[in-house]
């Protein structure tokens, strides 16, 4: 099913938690509303489920206006980060309990139902706990647990707000790559919560990044963490370095150091601010004397090598700024780089916005 939501506004009070926002969610995609807190996902959510109205705008479900629709009539499947299970239900009756409450004429047989159960239970690879009642259940069953319930009623849109958020980094982990694999066996049109930059990057098949309301960016996520939209949106998704200065004639100065800039941004003069992500930038050790250097000059004050990266903290000589930087572990030992060392730093790649303001 392809939901489509067009002019969304809605106010609390004075406050305006959507401001006209539109956009598509292609069918059978996993598309995660990904946003600082507070700036509407939740709202969105409830909006499309049918759960909040909004004061002006539509919501279509394979191209009908639903507006109107009541929450039950819309073919929705919800989890929320806390699983609302029942407690003095088994697991297998929580899964069940959907397709027990179904109007008569619309109702699975008891056999139906014990198929369906044990199925859905199988797909969620519990099956082996279905006689256990949830407080016997980790955090991560209990979610796999709700995911399956909401399953059960063959929801043509599956609505998931912030699933993982109460569970801890690992497990987290475990579940994003556990539903990604979901999705690609069932293809449920899926929207996923999240203000974890990382968790959306990696599962969804369209980012939607939301900021005070309004849509700041929709993309893969390759598209909005390489090309980001704006400054907001490179501050969001991933570390970055930011290199103010002065743009004039295609050229940003920044202290001592000069960069060009290409494209239009180089066309525009005024403020500017570089971005730099910490793995586009080159380190290489200082020689006094060689004259200019073509890149920053900074002290490395730490540097962080486990695994296969090493993270550099260096700090800029003639501005005191720090700058992370990123590169192989075997690079940095190759170079033979000691905390205290002075290196230069000079970015492969960066995006200049003119007159950016602060940006994040
Ligand atoms: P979070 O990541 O913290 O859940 P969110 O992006 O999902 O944030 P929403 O829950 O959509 O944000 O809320 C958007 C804004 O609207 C917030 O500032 C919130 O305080 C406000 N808000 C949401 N629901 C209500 C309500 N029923 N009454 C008043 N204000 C509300």
């Amino acid at each position: 099913m392809t939901i489509e939501v067009q002019h969304i506004r809605k106010q609390f009070g004075q406050f305006t938690a959507l401001d006209d926002v539109s956009l598509q969610f292609p069918d059978g995609q996993l598309t995660a509303l990904l946003g600082p807190s507070g700036c509407g996902k939740t709202t969105l959510l409830r909006i499309i489920a049918g759960l909040e109205h909004p004061d002006s705008g539509a919501v279509l479900l394979d191209g009908e206006d639903a507006s109107h629709r009541h929450v039950r009539e819309r073919q929705v499947g919800f989890v929320f980060q806390h699983y609302a299970l029942f407690k003095h239900m088994t697991v297998f009756e929580n899964v069940a309990f959907g397709l027990r409450v179904k109007p008569r004429k619309d109702r699975p047989s008891e056999q139906q139902i014990r198929d369906k159960v044990r199925q859905l239970l199988e797909l969620v690879q519990l099956d082996w706990i279905a006689d256990r009642y949830p407080p016997q259940l980790s955090g991560g069953q209990r979610q796999r647990i709700a995911l399956a319930r909401a399953l059960a009623v063959e929801p043509r849109v599956l609505l998931l707000d912030e699933p993982f958020g109460a569970l801890d980094a690992k497990v987290r982990k475990e579940l994003r790559r556990w539903l990604r694999r979901l999705h690609d066996d069932l293809h449920v049109t899926s929207i996923f919560v999240t203000h974890d930059q990382e968790e959306a990057l990696e599962v969804a098949d369209q980012v939607v990044l939301m900021n005070k309301g309004r849509i700041e960016q929709l993309g893969t996520p390759d598209a909005v963490y390489n090309h980001p939209a704006s400054p907001f949106v490179y501050g969001f998704l991933g570390n970055v370095n930011l290199f103010h200065g002065r743009v004039q004639d295609g050229v940003l100065a920044s202290g001592a150091v000069q960069f060009e800039v290409p494209g239009e941004a180089g066309a525009r003069n005024g403020n500017g601010i570089g971005y730099v992500r910490p793995h586009d930038l080159d380190v290489e050790r200082y020689i006094p004397g060689a004259g200019d250097t073509g890149g920053v000059v900074a002290k490395l004050r730490r540097a962080h090598a486990i695994g296969p990266l090493a993270q550099l903290d260096l700090e800029r000589a003639d501005n005191q700024q720090l700058i992370e930087a990123v590169m192989p572990n075997e690079l940095f030992s190759r170079h033979g780089f000691k905390e205290g060392d002075t290196l230069v730093v000079k970015p492969r790649r960066m995006e200049v916005f003119v007159d950016a303001g602060d940006g994040i």
